[in-house]
């Protein structure tokens, strides 16, 4: 025999002994009949040859599936003799099997062959095996039926596979060696035990250095997870290739993708020893593919998303809708006039100017946001996230600014115009209808005069009218004296003495309605209005400082007063050079105004918003961060800002009396705001509990209820004349 042939015997042993011993204990064992001919069978089942348990007179107790094969009829042989069965043909059997059974109930192995008559061809073997008690007396007895073809059989296939097997060894080294595709061998955790020398022209890997290493060291990111899940799936799966897509680098540092067929090589006990691989390089097919699906959802001239993806975008953004509950937008914008363009100056000019619009377009296009070509001069911009048509007409009226400007085509100068229709899924369940009804009010814009936005729905419409009006009387207020400025006082809190104020803007309507800032603020920085009542409350703030002056001795420390900065304000070139002449005219010093910037504020152009604040710190104006711990949060960024404040965010000084985690948060702001040499306030205390925590905690200033809520300066008057 062979060497693997042998293995296989042995292993068949093993299997056998294991068995005669599970059946002994289930013999033993205080079960009941049904389960024990189930147990039984279950075990038998393991034989791979048909086996038949009896006791020791010869009743059949059980029998595997394999006995069926022979056509023996499971009803048929239960509780009676063996001899009495169908499976001996006209043949007695009894003469032969009797004493069979009464030599193994003697504790004696033995065989027995029995020409069955009418399959003469077919004679079985029978060999009786006595099932023995922990004390070696035999208390049943297990016969099994092979027919002697069925040997002859065996031993040919065995002889076969072990011969198909030392040839499929030869093939796989011939094959790994020469193969274009990676082929290897790993442990079955997946560790490299052979990799081919293809490698080298693939991976540009040495194939004995890659030996012992771990696949996933050379995999990227992005597909490890794909490449674990193969290897337990591999080990798992009966015979068939576990496949699976995944990248892998390159020595250059570049990722090639691959293709590959991972399979478990198992030995006779069907225990997972090996598992090999073939790895196809597909990288070029994939580019291919990337390729064809870039064509298949973009639109060729201008590159941008075609209508197939944005419908699919649509689904999308309905699906996060419908949880988010905020509604999307969507812009229907057409061009005006394109077809003179291009009758006139012909069809490759009209293709130049889609592109300078498409350029235009996605200069406006948030990220998040989707913009599309879905047709000759029509676009579409699909806006998530926007509080419907209010954020829709912000866009619409930045895409008309967009069209300001001419644009140059073939060297002329030529002006072009858009009509855009907005819709929301207000309006429109569905991103058929909600694309419709944008296309029905971009018709509207149309017949209304061009170079306009119309709004669908009235729903829509009534909400888009109303911030229409709010942002003109916006507009209106600074000029016509609408706004006000209230002042909250800022304490030391080891002296308990006001240090400075501050200073919180209110709108007060001609109805006598006093709105407050978080009514309007947000839509004041969304339309650019916020730059100039900015520079209305600058100039409040330091006429207000010089009035402050006149009551407070000479030698008094000088009263603060804090502005808060928007972010938008930041972005405007005159912002330092304005507050400069604003300090000069009012004749006050730098060190009597402010400047807070939240942490969101600075998130717009960091770099540019960087730039002012250091220009403002060397005029001597002091500089705090607002709202801290609402934002990015990060001491990174505080060390690099020229920043001499820190106010901690009102919601953390909420919860310091009661709750343990808002107290570490703070104690943690406030040791590392010192560390970084910056003063900390604490805001909106309203609580004694709150303020004896902060003092406990170090805080150096605080501002809340507790102390005063903001007020018109001349509450405050009387009290600083005390100072
Ligand atoms: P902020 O700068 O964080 O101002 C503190 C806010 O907390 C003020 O609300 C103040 O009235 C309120 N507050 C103070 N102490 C307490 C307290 O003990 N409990 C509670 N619950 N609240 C307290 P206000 O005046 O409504 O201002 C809201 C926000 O509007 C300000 O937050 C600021 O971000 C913005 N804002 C106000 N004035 C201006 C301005 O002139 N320019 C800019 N850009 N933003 C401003
Ligand atoms: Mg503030
Ligand atoms: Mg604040």
């Amino acid at each position: 025999m062979t060497d693997k042939a042998s293995t296989t015997q042995q292993s068949a042993d093993k299997i056998r002994s294991s068995l005669l011993a599970d059946l002994a204990d289930l013999v033993a064992s205080d079960v009941d009949d049904l389960t024990r001919e189930l147990q039984s069978r279950v075990t038998l089942g393991r034989l791979t040859d048909p086996a038949i348990l009896v006791d020791l007179d010869g009743t059949v107790l059980g029998c595997n599936d394999r006995a069926d094969s022979l056509g023996a009829d499971r009803a048929g042989l239960l509780g009676r003799p063996l001899w009495v069965s169908p499976l001996w043909g006209a043949t007695d059997s009894s003469t032969t099997l009797g004493p069979l059974v009464q030599n193994a109930a003697a504790g004696r192995h033995g065989t027995r062959t029995i020409d069955t008559g009418s399959s003469s061809e077919r004679p079985i073997r029978i060999e009786m095996t006595p099932i023995t008690d922990s004390d070696d007396i035999p208390v049943m007895l297990l016969a099994e039926l092979r027919t002697l073809a069925d040997e002859r059989e065996t031993v040919a296939i065995i002889e076969a596979t072990t011969q198909a097997l030392a040839e499929a060894e030869d093939i796989f080294q011939a094959v790994a060696e020469y193969t274009s595709d990676l082929v290897c061998l790993h442990e079955p955790d997946g560790t490299f035990t052979y990799v081919s020398p293809s490698a080298r022209r693939l991976l540009d890997h040495d194939p004995a250095s890659l030996v012992g290493t771990h696949p996933v060291d050379l995999s990227h990111a992005d597909t490890r997870d794909a490449l674990v899940q193969a290897l337990q799936d591999a080990s798992r799966r009966g015979a068939d290739p576990t496949r699976f897509r995944h990248r892998m680098r390159h020595r250059n540092g570049s990722y090639r993708w691959f293709e590959t067929a991972l399979t478990p090589i198992r030995d006779a006990s069907g225990t997972v020893t090996q598992l090999q691989s073939s790895g196809r390089d597909i990288t070029e097919q994939r580019e291919t593919e990337q390729s064809l699906i870039k064509q298949a959802f973009h639109d060729d001239l201008t590159g941008l998303p075609n209508k197939a993806l944005l419908l699919d975008r649509l689904d999308q953004a309905f699906a996060v809708s419908r949880r988010s509950q905020q509604p999307i937008a969507i812009l229907f914008i057409d061009l005006d006039g394109f077809k003179t363009i291009n009758d006139t100056l012909g069809h490759q000019t009209g293709d130049i100017a889609l592109s300078k619009v498409a350029e235009r377009l996605s200069a406006i296009v948030r990220p998040g946001d989707t913009l599309a070509r879905i047709g000759g001069d029509e676009f579409v911009m699909l806006c998530a996230g926007t509080d419907g048509a209010r954020g829709a007409t912000a866009v619409a009226r930045r895409i008309l600014g967009a069209f300001d400007q001419p644009f140059v085509l073939g060297g002329h100068s030529i002006g072009l115009g858009t009509s855009i229709g907005i819709a929301t899924s207000l309006g429109a369940d569905n991103p058929t209808l909600l694309l419709d009804n944008a296309d029905t009010a971009m018709y509207e814009a149309k017949h209304g005069g061009r170079g306009r936005f119309a709004i669908h729905d009235e729903v829509d419409q009534s909400i888009a009218l109303e911030r229409i009006d709010t942002e003109e009387a916006l507009r209106r207020a600074v000029g016509n004296g609408e706004l006000r400025l209230h002042y909250q006082p800022e304490l030391d809190l080891d002296s308990g003495s006001i240090v400075g104020f501050e200073a919180l803007v209110r709108w007060e309507r001609p109805d006598g309605r006093l709105i407050p800032p978080g009514d309007f603020i947000p839509l004041a920085e969304e339309t650019g209005i916020i730059v100039e009542i900015g520079k209305w409350v600058i100039a409040e703030a330091c006429r207000q400082a010089a009035a402050w002056r006149l009551f407070r001795s000479p030698e008094s420390e000088p009263v603060r007063i804090w502005v808060n900065l928007s972010g938008r304000q930041l972005g405007d070139p005159d912002l330092v050079g304005y507050i400069q002449r604003t300090i000069l005219e009012a004749g006050i010093t730098t060190d009597e105004i402010c400047m807070e910037i939240t942490e969101s504020a600075l998130m717009g152009d960091a770099e540019v918003a960087a730039g002012q604040l250091d220009e403002l710190r060397a005029l001597g104006i002091s500089l705090g961060i607002d709202d801290f711990g609402t934002g990015w949060s990060q001491f990174a960024y505080l060390h690099r800002l020229p920043l001499d404040v820190l106010k901690i965010d009102q919601s953390f000084v909420a919860g310091l009396a009661t709750d343990r985690d808002s107290a570490t948060i703070v104690a943690a702001i406030i040791d590392l705001a010192h560390a970084l040499g910056l003063i900390v306030i604490a805001e909106g205390v309203e609580t004694e509990e709150q303020l004896i925590v902060l003092k406990e905690l170090d805080c150096d200033q605080a501002l809340g209820y507790f102390f005063s809520r903001p007020k018109s300066s001349d509450h405050f008057d009387e009290v600083l004349d005390l100072r």
